[in-house]
């Protein structure tokens, strides 16, 4: 690991500030993905921002009748909040489908919604990889790619957002709310928070630079039935294959969104209108234009087997 100096400001717009003034900082939270890539020296800051002590670790009801997350609240904790468990269980769920009871009780929600790709050449500082370093080309596009994406990749990436709470975020329409070190605020729709990687696919996220998350927050219920289904190749600690958080409601209708499919958790919400025509109906609109690899075409089918069994869930 390279050495860094460390700090642990006072308040969120003094963090922002620290990260926004000093080049290569980083803000640390949980640890628990930015302290692996600094060992392998794949991220390299010279300077980090602790944010533990910044009282951003609550969960409190909005006046609008939904739940503000703070951006420290732990994976552990978000997962048993009983609001959470009654009125988000697809949240819950997807958190408890995530890493490992350890882990999940250090990993933060900021965290966790800016953890990095699990893309094998990512890791292997031995490889040509455009997302770790710009320019140096794309392993994956001729290597092992079974795990990556299948839609909304580039010649440049193919890589996907590993996660599971973003996928629930994004099907319940969670909005991210950050202050920069100017002390001004904005919210994110979680549609447009996390980004395709384009042409600059090291940049994952709509975040600017300095820019910290305080909190998500989740609007008001949705009632209905509340599903995380998760493929992977073993039963626990291990990344999606694919993934599906879906709210159905009595009458059928409702919303999906998959994971592991694309760089960033995949909704559209017109394909939802197909939700009572059953999965083929769904997944066949959401992954139009679907690019799969020499690798990984079998995420189109499983893609639509994950939908249908969730929604066998929904109707028992
Ligand atoms: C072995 C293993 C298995 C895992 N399995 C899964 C899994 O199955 N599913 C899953 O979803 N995840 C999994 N994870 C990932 C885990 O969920 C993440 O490592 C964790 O959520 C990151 O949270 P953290 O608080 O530790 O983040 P950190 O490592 O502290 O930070 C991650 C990034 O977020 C930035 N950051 C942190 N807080 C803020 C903030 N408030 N504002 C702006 N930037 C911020 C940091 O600068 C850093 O870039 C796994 C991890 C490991 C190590
Ligand atoms: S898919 Fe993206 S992360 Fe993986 S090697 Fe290619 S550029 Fe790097």
């Amino acid at each position: 690991m390279k050495s860094f100096t460390y700090e642990r400001p006072g308040t969120p717009a003094e963090a922002a500030a620290a990260v926004a003034r000093t080049p290569n900082a980083k803000f640390i939270a949980g640890g628990t993905n930015l302290l692996d890539l600094m060992k392998l020296q794949i991220e390299t800051p010279t300077h980090l921002v602790d944010v533990n002590g910044l009282g951003l670790d609550r969960i409190e009801a909005t006046p609008e009748g939904g739940l503000r997350v703070g951006a420290l609240v732990r994976n552990t904790d978000l997962a048993a909040d009983a609001r959470v468990r009654k009125d988000y269980g697809v949240l819950s769920r997807a958190l408890l489908a995530g890493a490992s009871g350890q882990l999940r009780n250090k990993a933060t929600t900021a965290g966790n919604l800016l953890q990095r790709t699990r893309c094998p050449y990512f890791y292997d500082t031995a490889q040509a990889c455009n997302k770790r370093q710009p320019g140096s080309g794309c392993s994956a596009l001729d290597g092992v790619s079974r795990q990556l994406a299948v839609i909304g990749a580039s010649e440049a990436c193919i890589a996907t957002h590993p996660g599971d709470m973003a996928v629930a975020m994004r099907v319940l329409d969670a909005t991210v709310e950050t202050v920069n070190a100017a002390g001004t605020q904005r919210s994110i729709p979680m549609a447009e928070f996390h980004r395709l990687p384009g042409d600059r696919p090291e940049v994952d996220t709509t975040l600017k630079i300095g820019e910290l998350i305080t909190a998500v927050t989740l609007p008001k219920p949705l009632g209905g039935k509340h599903i995380y289904r998760k493929v992977r190749d073993r039963a626990s600690y291990a990344y999606a294959l694919v993934s599906v958080a879906a709210v159905v409601q009595p009458d059928g209708t409702g919303r999906v969104a998959i994971g592991a499919v694309a760089h960033k958790p995949w909704r559209v919400e017109a394909a939802e209108a197909d939700l009572p025509r059953g999965a083929k109906a769904v997944t066949e609109r959401m992954l139009a234009g679907a690019k799969p690899t020499h690798d990984n075409a079998y995420k189109l089918k499983l893609a639509e087997r994950t939908l249908g069994a969730a929604l066998i869930e929904a109707r028992a």
